[in-house]
């Protein structure tokens, strides 16, 4: 496979910041592109905990042309990975406490337009080699709406190289009003249904869409799916317009970070054929969760945004159905406050089967998924979904909806496919309180009714093989396709 230059454009990465799947795609992809032999170096906005984590950070260079003078390039490298990273540090923007996209309070920052149009005018610097960095890339990969103004920018220089743009989740568009066009100063030619107007207001994510020489997303059936109007949000019918320039490439997962034999947030390890382990962690789980030390309720485990598109009300519609049969359930999560608040009451009705914490803690995430018997994940729609791949590996059987990325990687137990010993979980069709429960339903009665079949299932999921290598070639071949249609 040719080598090649690749700029990988991220609003989040795992160490540095995470607020979800892309993080931790970009903290592992482009370190397996590297072990494909390709020169990759990530560049991301310089945020006041990314600063304070990254390695090594160095002065890369004062001047970009077309970026304010006051914006910096910092370069350092991933921890833990030899993968060069370049930050673009503008304090004005980036360097203040609360998250990426939203303040101290959960509200979005007022200024997330320019700070997200700086952060692509300054990787547009880069990639043209106006940074003063000698570097050129032949490919930029941008990822989700905080980089789709970069293809954009990029179009008026096709020779020079390719854009691929990744959507991990179409229902966050980058909108604004349309007067930030004119105060963001962006080309005219921009504008327009062709361009970035969608509305009659600023849509960054059209930047991508429109513009990328290819479009990727993160599962084969979530590239199916964005097709339809049901789950395009509206931009359906541009895709469908681009349909022969976008493809669906699973993510995989870094088992370095996610492997229960070695995980340095479990208190107790296992692997498949050692599963004692598990049992202690689902003891610890309870305990730290203040649930009852019980080993005959099956525990079920819950980690995410807590989102109506993680399906958190259907969760919600089940829980009397839960503590009837005698199951517990831990929840790790924070999102919408109505979800969190019903999660917390639930919790203080049943004390002795619900538990809830409400935040984000990558040790509990990982507690969770040593501990749970099983793990639930309803949601609406799930680009790929990366939870119910870590569920697989760590023996905590996946209870999903058939959407997206779910159902390209859990196997639903019905006698062909235990007989096929195919089987890895419980998959339902319907976002619907039947639907979720009948399949919990079922899983709860081969838990408690059929022990070899359950172990069949935890040994099947923990084989099953999501790392990078695969996926990194189907990457490969993307770029490749990319560079061969730049500007066409
Ligand atoms: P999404 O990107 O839609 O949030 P994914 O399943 O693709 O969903 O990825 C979510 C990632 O974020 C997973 O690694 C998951 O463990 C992690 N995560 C989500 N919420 C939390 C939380 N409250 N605490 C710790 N990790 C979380």
């Amino acid at each position: 496979m040719a080598s090649n230059t690749i700029l990988f454009v991220t609003s989040e990465v795992y160490p540095l910041i995470k607020t979800g799947g892309l993080a931790d795609v970009a903290g592992s992809l482009p370190a397996a592109l590297k072990a494909q032999r390709q020169d990759v170096r990530i560049i991301m906005p310089a945020y006041r905990g990314a600063m304070r984590k990254a390695e090594k950070l160095g002065f890369a260079s004062f001047r970009m042309e077309g970026v304010p003078e006051t914006v910096r390039l910092l370069e350092g490298r991933l921890p833990g990975t030899s993968v060069r990273l370049l930050l673009v540090d503008s304090p004005a923007h980036f360097d203040r406490p609360g998250g990426p996209y939203m303040d101290p309070d959960g509200h979005d920052w007022a200024d997330n337009a320019e700070r997200f149009a700086l952060f692509a005018r300054a990787v547009t610097a880069v990639a043209l080699n106006k940074a003063e960095l000698d570097w050129q890339p032949d490919i930029v990969h941008c990822n989700d709406w905080q980089s789709g103004l970069v293809p954009a920018l990029l179009a008026p220089y096709p020779k020079r190289l390719s854009s691929v743009f990744t959507v991990h989740n179409l229902a966050y568009h980058g909108f604004f009003e349309a007067a930030k066009f004119q105060s963001l100063k962006l080309p005219s030619y921009l504008w327009g249904v062709d361009g970035l107007e969608f509305h009659g207001g600023l849509s960054f994510i059209k930047g991508g869409l429109v513009f990328a020489d290819m479009i990727s997303t993160v599962s084969p059936t979530y590239a199916e799916e964005i097709r339809t109007p049901h789950f395009g949000h509206g931009l359906d019918g541009l895709l469908n317009h681009r349909a022969e320039r976008l493809t669906g490439i699973l993510n995989g997962v870094d088992y370095k970070q996610w492997n229960p034999a070695k995980d340095p947030h479990l208190k107790h390890h296992y692997d498949i054929h050692h599963l004692a382990g598990k049992a202690r962690n689902k003891q610890q789980l309870q305990t730290q969760f203040g649930l009852p030390q019980r080993t005959s309720p099956p525990l079920l485990g819950l980690v995410g945004r807590l989102v109506e598109q993680k399906g958190i009300d259907l969760v919600l519609s089940i829980i009397p159905q839960l503590v009837r049969h005698d199951v517990q359930l831990v929840i790790l999560g924070s999102g919408d406050k109505r979800f969190q608040a019903e999660l917390q009451q639930a919790a203080k009705l049943h004390p002795g089967h619900i538990a809830v914490h409400i935040g984000f803690s990558e040790t509990l995430a990982h507690r969770i998924e040593g501990g749970a018997d099983m793990f639930l994940m309803p949601s609406r729609f799930e680009p790929c979904g990366l939870n119910q791949i870590y569920s697989l590996r760590y023996g905590t059987v996946p209870i999903v909806r058939r959407t997206g990325g779910l159902a390209d990687t859990v196997v639903d137990a019905h006698d062909e496919t235990i007989a096929q010993k195919r089987a890895t979980g419980f998959v339902f069709d319907h976002a619907a309180h039947d639907d979720l429960w009948r399949a919990t339903q079922r899983a709860i009665s081969v838990f408690r009714g059929q022990p070899k079949i359950w172990q069949q299932l935890i040994a099947t999921g923990m084989r099953q093989d999501f790392s990078w290598k695969q996926s990194a070639k189907h990457y490969l071949e993307l770029y490749q396709t990319a560079l061969e249609k730049r500007g066409g």
